[in-house]
């Protein structure tokens, strides 16, 4: 368990803390009691490493199949209309990747809107 030094609430002095659990600590400097309460992991690290998947084009091995190609269509033709699409299925089935997909046929390819 790694050391860490936090502000006693009380004198605001550094006390020696272990980071990663929750506990009571005695301040060594005015004898009071104050709970450490570690931050949760998000917020420790760098947040812009985590992928979004925002401005992600759609995998270079993505396979427009008849079925992809219509639910693409339809996709794009409701939000063209300014409808709201929800797509649902199993984790994994390619729903990101069908959004993704969409998203750049909206900004990039202008030229295969529907009309
Ligand atoms: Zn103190």
């Amino acid at each position: 368990m790694d050391k860490l030094k936090e502000a006693c609430p009380w004198c605001h002095r550094e006390v020696q803390v272990e980071s990663g659990r929750q506990r009571r600590y005695l301040c060594p400097f005015c004898k009071q009691e104050f709970t450490y309460t570690p931050s949760p992991p998000q917020a420790e690290g760098n947040p812009s490493a985590q992928r979004s998947g925002v401005g992600t084009p759609p995998p270079a091995d993505f396979v427009e199949t008849p079925f992809v190609k219509d639910l693409a269509d339809r996709t794009l033709l409701y939000l063209q209309d300014g409808l709201h699409v929800h797509l649902s299925g199993p984790a994994g089935s390619g729903k990101t990747t069908i959004a993704l997909h969409v998203a750049h046929q909206l900004v990039c390819c202008p030229r295969n809107t529907v009309t």
